[in-house]
């Protein structure tokens, strides 16, 4: 049974209504926004932009702070909201509060030094010239989100592009659409003037109109397949995008790993929201010496865990969609010999989404579920020789988000994480977690993606660069300037010499 059914109304217009993944009870509908409600959207976003933009960074963030403060207020409606559209455990739903809460908070208090401007005296000039660097808002900012975050993909990249002085254009994910709409509320609730943040609930259609209809950036969270879609849309109007995409993200646990931490962190990192997260910990290589030991443990941790949405460890998925194709997975694996040493089916006698936490062994890249984005609780482990072996199988994929090394040795773990093609990793630490870690900035390397969201590299994604060159001392007329002469040709002759072939010049250039 799906949980969301379009219904094309006499007016041409599309109805999208959706049931719970818990118990599939229906919980409410929407109407999918038009292209032309997209752009006048956005043409009501450029004019909001224009107030919004000459306010200071203080007075930005004293807007986020009242935000902030609605998000603390309606801690459980947000979090009933978000357990409504996806059906996760408790854990799960203060997680995305925390997540946006702290963000808020970080680019309130951090943007402004970020994007604070910088003056450089540029070489060859000695002195006589200043060069200021200076950030300013891109204009309206498109924000396409995923269904499995749908609150935290949401405002994070928000409260950025807000710092920055931008307005923005929301698109949440028609299968969780209502942790989208109730930002909308948030945001007028915390006073943050009209247009500035707009919420349009749709379907890949409206999607494709935000990215039509005048925005000056994209900013992406989705699957490979349609960011790549979107990549090209943006290229050709020659707009910016950030594309935050899948990952098969790799575990490797080394002969002299912590296993007890090994074990619970590598069950947290592929089951934690379910398995759907990008950076979920999807592959896992145990080196020989300690793989019976390691299985040994991961069994009993994985039987432990309870199933449920709300008071629970692992919940549902929450699109049927989805839960098809991993049944399609470990169906592939298991009939090219992979062996089920937990779960492998959907919990019994019940409507909900619910796909037992699944452990395959004799696993190989033959097979989907090494090869493929799962994006569900399912923690396949291929047994490896070593270490060198288990970089190698790491490093063969498509995809490169992020990762993790287990290990006693945190320097030989660093030197193994930095041989991953991947944007992030973690060292006895789920990889994922950098994606909260605001200090630094989280993307894909290979089809996870293109360019950088949070942190300092992802704030200034939100921005236009300008340079602009101050002219401090010097002549009237420089000496490259008209007329040219040929004792000027002479002259830079010299200088070239001078500049380019003495020890002295090299070391003032
Ligand atoms: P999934 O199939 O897992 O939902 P998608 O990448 O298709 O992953 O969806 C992520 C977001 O992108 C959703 O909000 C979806 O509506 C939107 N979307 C889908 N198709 C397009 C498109 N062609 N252009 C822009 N956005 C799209």
């Amino acid at each position: 049974m799906a949980i969301f059914e379009v219904l094309e109304n006499a007016d041409a217009s599309k109805t999208i209504r959706l049931k719970s993944p818990v118990d599939m009870s229906a919980i409410g509908e929407f109407t999918v926004t038009t292209p032309e409600q997209v752009k006048a959207a956005v043409v009501k976003a450029k004019k909001a932009q224009i107030a919004w933009a000459a306010l200071s960074y203080q007075q930005r963030a004293e807007h986020l702070a009242r935000l902030q403060k609605v998000l603390l207020d309606s801690t459980d409606e947000i979090m009933a909201t978000i357990a409504k559209d996806s059906g996760k455990a408790d854990m799960e739903c203060i997680a995305e509060v925390i997540g946006a809460c702290d963000a808020t908070q970080y680019y309130a208090k951090h943007a402004g030094k970020m994007l604070k401007d910088t003056s450089k005296r540029p070489h060859l000039f000695f002195g006589m010239k200043k060069l200021v660097r200076t950030y300013k808002p891109k204009g309206v900012v498109g924000i396409i989100t995923p269904w499995n975050f749908p609150f935290a993909t949401t405002i994070v990249p928000t409260v950025q592009a807000l710092m920055a002085g931008n307005a923005v254009v929301v698109k949440p994910s028609e299968v969780t659409p209502f942790s989208g709409q109730l930002l909308a509320e948030l945001v007028k609730r915390a006073g943050i003037p009209d247009g500035i943040v707009q919420v349009l609930l749709g379907d890949g259609s409206t999607g494709a109109a935000l990215c039509e209809a005048g925005v000056d950036k994209i900013h992406f969270t989705g699957s490979v397949r349609t960011g790549k879609i979107v990549g090209e849309v943006c290229a050709r109007q020659l707009i910016s995008a950030t594309l935050e995409l899948g990952g098969k993200d790799p575990a490797i646990v080394c002969a002299d790993a912590d296993l007890d931490r090994a074990v619970k962190g590598v069950a947290n990192g592929a089951l934690f929201n379910t398995g759907q997260v990008c950076a979920s910990t999807e592959r896992i290589y145990v080196v020989e010496a300690v793989y019976d030991e390691f299985i040994k443990g991961l069994v009993a941790e994985v039987k432990s865990l309870r199933q449920n949405s709300g008071d629970a460890d692992v919940s549902c998925m929450i699109w049927d969609k989805q839960l098809t194709m991993i049944e399609t997975q470990i169906k592939d694996a298991t009939d090219k010999g992979a062996q089920v040493l937990a779960g492998g089916q959907r919990q019994q006698g019940r409507d909900g989404l619910f796909l037992e936490p699944t452990i395959l062994v004799n696993v190989d890249h033959t097979m989907l579920i090494m090869t493929d984005e799962t994006f569900g609780p399912v923690l396949p482990v291929m047994k490896v020789a070593n270490e060198e072996e288990a970089i190698l199988m790491a490093n063969d994929s498509p995809y490169g988000l992020s990762g993790s090394v287990w290990t006693a040795d945190n320097k030989r773990g660093l030197q193994m994480a930095k041989q991953l093609d991947s944007g992030g990793c973690g060292v006895n630490e789920f990889g994922g977690n950098v994606y909260g870690c605001h200090e630094g900035s989280f993307g894909g390397s290979k089809e996870s993606g293109l360019g950088y969201v949070n942190g300092e590299i992802g704030l200034k994604s939100f921005c236009k660069v300008q340079h602009i060159l101050i002219h401090k001392f010097g002549p009237k007329n420089e000496g490259n300037w008209f007329p040219y002469e040929v004792k000027t040709v002479e002259d830079m002759k010299k200088f070239l010499k001078f500049m380019f072939g003495t020890a002295i010049g090299r070391w003032l250039s």
